[in-house]
């Protein structure tokens, strides 16, 4: 077995079943990607668009593509085009922008909500204070193609893991509070996207539903 499929398999092993997997190939080659997915993987994840879309035609029709990095305004139309799931809607102009491509595509798009849950200033997403802020009955019920099916977060790049477990706790706490109050009815907002090679034990502890993972799977990054 190769490298790629042996880090899977030792992933799976301690995973529980229920979390699912987007392995992350920002920067892999189609042949490393094709080595996840058959080793199982049907979830891969780029951060850039063109990228998503270049390797989506070298790889099997059923893999699903997440964009999980943050999409500007000209690339939404090629972005609806490719991914299954947008995770990186961090602005209600995107969502409005996406639904409108996916409505002109005739198509249906899956997307998450990323929140700012770090305590770096780069890290994209709607603030913390726009969970409750927002009256997201109002925003779902206005989207005519797209389904919002969770939250999205990116932890503090550090070693303290009690700063890292706290912000898990607050994307996990975002997610219940808005099931509660605009997404009971919701049987598809059900997502809690947390977790990366260096924190997804304490995101899994702290009740992540998908984690994202490139390192642990195909090794140290090339940095671009
Ligand atoms: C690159 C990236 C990941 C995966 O990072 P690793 O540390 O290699 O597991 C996860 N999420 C996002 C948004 C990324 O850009």
């Amino acid at each position: 077995m190769g490298k790629i499929a042996t880090n899977i398999e030792n992933l799976l092993r301690e995973l529980p079943p229920e979390v699912k997997v987007v392995a992350v190939t920002k920067t892999r080659s189609a042949e490393e990607a094709l080595e996840a997915y058959n080793a199982g993987v049907r979830l891969l994840g780029e951060n850039r668009v063109q990228e998503l879309s270049a390797k989506k035609d070298l790889l099997p029709p059923d893999v699903k593509w997440h964009l999980i990095g943050h999409l500007q305004s000209n690339k939404v139309r090629q972005a609806v085009a490719a991914a299954s799931v947008i995770e990186s809607v961090d602005s209600l102009r995107l969502l409005a922008r996406i639904d409108d491509e996916a409505v002109r595509q005739d198509q249906q798009i899956d997307c998450l909500l990323q929140f700012h849950i770090a305590s770096e200033k780069t890290k994209q997403g709607f603030g913390v204070e726009e969970a409750d802020g927002t009256n997201w009955t109002e925003v779902a019920a206005s989207l005519r193609a797209v389904r919002i099916c969770g939250v999205m977060g990116i932890a503090t790049f550090t070693d303290d893991m009690e700063q890292v477990r706290r912000e898990f706790r607050t994307l996990a706490l975002i997610f219940r509070n808005m099931r509660e109050r605009h997404f009971r009815e919701n049987e598809f907002f059900r997502e809690i996207s947390m977790g990366m090679t260096g924190d997804w034990p304490v995101a899994v502890e702290e009740g992540s539903t998908m984690i994202r993972v490139g390192t642990l799977i195909f090794g140290e990054r090339i940095k671009r």
